[in-house]
């Protein structure tokens, strides 16, 4: 994956997560404070607005204007969570021109070690936990980029799906008690989002964008 790539997958993870703004709000007002999308959609804008503006933009510097956004613009606990999945690993991308599936598999272990290390939630807790672990698992499982975005996207989808049933241990919903129960963790609902927006170009399933995939190298 070049940096043009990166900058171009940031920038389908802003998209996907702005026209997803306002599920992802409805999902935060069931069980937290109703801002949920419109915080993490404003901080992927302003993400992919710092990203324009690089003179530079190298994969080092894509992902840490990624990571800044989310701490800056983002706010509040969760900004200082989803920022450190980015900046966890940024350092590995310093003079580096292109990754393999294996380093962004390295980049996303990291990221969620960082997420870990923050948030100390544990898969079962209610949060982001729940879809990023199986979607980094089943990413540095897969043969190539194609298959481990894919993968990955899957396995988020079905995190965030497993969070409905669960009582939060970590965030606001946890002092809703067994009220959280039957409803979906907004932010493993938007690491879903994340992951699919990621996955676009190589679902091959969808013809429209089918004939546009460049596989990353
Ligand atoms: P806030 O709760 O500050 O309003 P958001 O609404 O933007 O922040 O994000 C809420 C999401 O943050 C939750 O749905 C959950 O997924 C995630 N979250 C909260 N606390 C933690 C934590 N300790 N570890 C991981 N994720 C967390
Ligand atoms: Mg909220």
């Amino acid at each position: 994956m070049t940096s043009d790539q990166l900058a171009d997958l940031i920038a389908r993870m802003a998209a996907r997560l702005s026209a997803e703004r306002n599920r992802l709000n409805r999902l935060d007002a069931a069980i937290g404070d109703g801002d949920h999308g419109s915080s993490i959609s404003g901080a992927f804008a302003l993400a992919v607005q710092k990203i324009d503006k690089l003179e530079e933009p190298s994969l080092h510097a894509i992902w840490l204007a990624t990571a800044m956004a989310l701490l800056n613009g983002m706010g509040g606990a969760s900004g200082a969570i989803f920022g450190t999945f980015f900046l966890k690993g940024a350092a590995r991308l310093k003079g580096v021109e292109r990754i393999n599936q294996a380093e962004m598999a390295a980049l996303l272990e990291a990221g969620l070690a960082g997420v870990q290390a923050r948030g100390k939630a544990q898969v079962g807790d209610k949060t982001i936990v729940d879809a990023l672990v199986p979607a980094v698992a089943a990413f540095t499982a897969a043969e190539d980029f194609p298959a481990a975005w894919r993968a990955a996207a899957g396995a988020a989808a079905n995190g965030a799906e497993s969070t409905r049933d669960m009582q939060a241990r970590q965030g606001r919903a946890k002092y809703l008690g067994e009220r959280a129960i039957g409803h979906a963790d907004p932010g493993a609902s938007s690491i879903a989002l994340i992951f699919a927006a990621a996955a676009t170009p190589f679902n091959l399933s969808d013809e429209s964008e089918a004939g546009n995939v460049v596989t990353p190298q």
